[in-house]
């Protein structure tokens, strides 16, 4: 018998005594963070006062109590069942039965009708035909990426229990040591943006924190070899996790599964999706591009196999000896700062991973109150002593200034932007403009991938800011769908079109002008000086954003060299809004700092240039008196 074994026997002799008599305990089985009980009486155990949260309290883990097979009514007499109890108004799309798991998911357009008051439905179909119900909101735009994860990780089902199986006995592992030090080694993003890596280690157990590239420098990745990390072999990792799903964070988790890993993926749903339709976004640029891809789409596939979703405020065992917490970050949909508790009460530290500090339009800002914390590793994109911003409502005002004089000259507005978060965003200023009549109402179109990324975020909208989530869910108008938004899917003619119609404005990726579909509008519209072109985001030195930012009227387009590169005089207007970033700006970083609670003893600034790093490093010292870094890759620190 394995010590995993016999864990499990003790705790299922444990949870027979917590449990009143009458109710049968078949089995108890780690499955990832989670400890799963079986039981005929799955129903009498969940609706029953206080059992699950005894259990939970006395075994301090999640518990999750599923019914045994011969409490399951057979699927088709289940199936009329539940479509008999949940009222029509629902919308169910689909009912998907799991066996192995007693669940059955339930994809409604309003969920709310299928929980019913209370939970009063779910209640009453769990009763009726003893499958445990799981109620999956239908996206109300169709989105590709969602419904592709979901049927993938329908298909791979066999496989994920496995994986979680595993994954639960490792978590659940004795621990064999008495040593008390964590150690931090930072592997990328120190005095530069870009590549984001950490590994956090303890005696008993080895953590990897984001795996991103690094934009504008090919081959430029984190230090996996270096001792710390894969050098003792890929699975020597407990686990990964990820705090958002931007490429300089995210881009080269797959490799690690490449090289062997086999572990969990920690992160939120929405960073989930949003991931696999950038990392296969970055597999197809490079190939367009003509250079090799680092790993296949079949990695991104097994990452997306081994993520296990948390949500906000959860505290997940990850390894013997640490908890995770993730909390929203402010920055994209779905991003985290991530707090690690390690040991009991020994350490805390918490990772920022990206920030933006006050509300937008799109999300609540960063959370910075925690139980304990006494390192801070904290981003600095905008950490220099001269990087403030203007307040968005300003941005907002400049930004429609621009728009309607753009709009008297009866030209085209070309605004480039990043498909996650800054897209939104605009729509949301755009539409809301449109609605009180400060901007005139004319068609927006999106092009690349903005439509999609859209469609993701109203698929979580718990995820998003409160009044936003309303609208999206309870009160039928949905900004997202408001009708002059309008995607660009017949190409190159359908561009032209465009052009030539009335005036309109345009959002498209890519936001630093890098290739995709903007370089076909600068074609199109660059020459006319009717036409407009609005940068709203950070252009990156070294991208073609920058030098037109910079004032340059000639530019190539398409490879500089060959047969179709393309001289275009610009001779439209180019007009920069500052303001919509989703970075805190130094303002931001500092007030981070205050508000936190409690304060951290110490604080790592890092994912900036050397300079912000730096600046912000000793301002943070002076201000609040506390111990600060401005590390460099491939440093160690002993943090306890
Ligand atoms: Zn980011």
């Amino acid at each position: 018998m394995s010590s995993a074994d016999e864990t499990l026997e003790r705790i299922k002799a444990q949870v027979e005594a917590e449990t009143p008599d009458d109710i049968e305990i078949e089995s108890v089985e780690f499955e990832g963070p989670e400890l799963v009980i079986y039981t005929p009486d799955a129903r009498t155990v969940a609706n029953r006062d206080g059992i699950v949260r005894n259990l939970a309290q006395t075994l301090r883990k999640r518990i999750n109590v599923r019914p045994t097979q011969e409490a399951l009514v057979p699927h088709e007499e289940a199936r009329v069942r539940i479509t008999e109890t949940i009222p029509e108004d629902a919308g169910v799309q689909n009912l998907d039965f799991d066996s192995q798991t007693g669940e059955v998911f339930i994809e409604a357009e309003k969920p709310g009708r299928v929980i019913g008051r209370h939970g009063a439905t779910l209640d009453e179909i769990s009763g009726s035909v003893g499958w445990t119900p799981e109620v999956v909101r239908t996206p109300p735009m169709e989105s590709s990426t969602v419904s592709n994860v979901r049927n993938f990780l329908k298909q791979e089902r066999d496989d994920r229990r496995d994986i979680l199986q595993r994954v639960g006995r490792q978590i659940n592992r004795p621990m064999t040591n008495d040593d008390d030090w964590v150690r931090l080694t930072t592997l990328g993003c120190c005095r530069e943006v870009g590549r984001a890596s950490f590994i956090l280690s303890t005696p008993e157990s080895r953590i990897l924190i984001d795996c991103g590239d690094k934009p504008g420098a090919e081959g430029e990745v984190p230090y996996l070899q270096a001792p710390e990390a894969l050098a003792a072999g890929p699975n020597s990792l407990d686990a990964v996790v990820l705090t958002h799903a931007h490429l300089d964070h995210s881009a080269l988790i797959p490799i690690l599964f490449k090289y062997g890993y086999d572990g969990p993926i920690y992160t939120t749903a929405p960073t989930r999706d949003l991931m696999g339709l950038l990392q296969l976004d970055y597999l197809d640029v490079a190939s367009k591009e003509g250079r090799t891809p680092p790993y296949e789409s079949q990695q991104v596939r097994n990452a997306l196999k081994h993520t296990i979703p948390l949500e906000f405020g959860n505290v997940t065992d990850i390894a013997p000896d640490v908890k995770l917490t993730m909390h929203n970050a402010g920055h994209i949909l779905g991003s985290a700062v991530c707090h690690f508790h390690i040991g009991e009460g020994r350490y805390n530290v918490a990772f920022s991973g990206d920030i933006h500090y006050k509300d937008t339009r799109l999300l609540d800002g960063a959370v910075n109150d925690f139980p304990r914390v006494e390192t801070l590793v904290l981003e600095s994109t905008y950490g220099g002593k001269n990087d403030y911003q203007t307040d968005q409502s300003d941005s907002e005002r400049v930004l429609r200034d621009v728009i309607n004089t753009a709009h008297e000259k009866e030209g085209h507005i070309l605004i480039p932007a990043f498909a996650v978060g800054r897209s939104q965003e605009l729509m949301l200023v755009l539409e809301e403009a449109m609605r009180k009549g400060d901007i005139p109402t004319m068609p927006v179109y999106l092009d690349g991938m903005i439509r999609e990324a859209t469609a993701i975020h109203t698929a979580y909208p718990e995820y998003l800011r409160d009044d936003l989530r309303q609208r999206i869910l309870y009160e039928d108008e949905n900004p997202f769908l408001a009708e002059q938004f309008e995607q660009v899917d017949g190409g190159e003619e359908m561009r032209r079109d465009i052009t030539d119609d009335e005036p309109a404005i345009i959002l498209t990726t890519s936001g630093m002008v890098t290739g995709g579909p903007v370089m076909s509008w600068l074609r199109l519209l660059g020459s006319d000086p009717d036409n407009t072109m609005v940068f709203v985001g950070y252009q990156a030195e070294g991208t073609l954003g920058r030098q037109i930012q910079r004032g340059q009227d000639e530019i190539t387009l398409g490879d500089g060299s060959g047969p179709r590169a393309e001289r275009v005089s610009l001779k439209m207007d180019v007009e920069t809004v500052d303001g919509f970033s989703g970075h805190a700006d130094r303002q931001g970083l500092e007030s981070f700092v205050e508000t936190m609670h409690p304060r951290p003893e110490k604080i790592l600034c890092v994912h900036g240039d050397e300079s912000s790093t730096n600046q912000l490093s000793s301002a943070l010292y002076q201000k609040f008196n506390m111990r600060t870094h401005n590390p460099k890759n491939l440093e160690t620190f002993r943090l306890s």
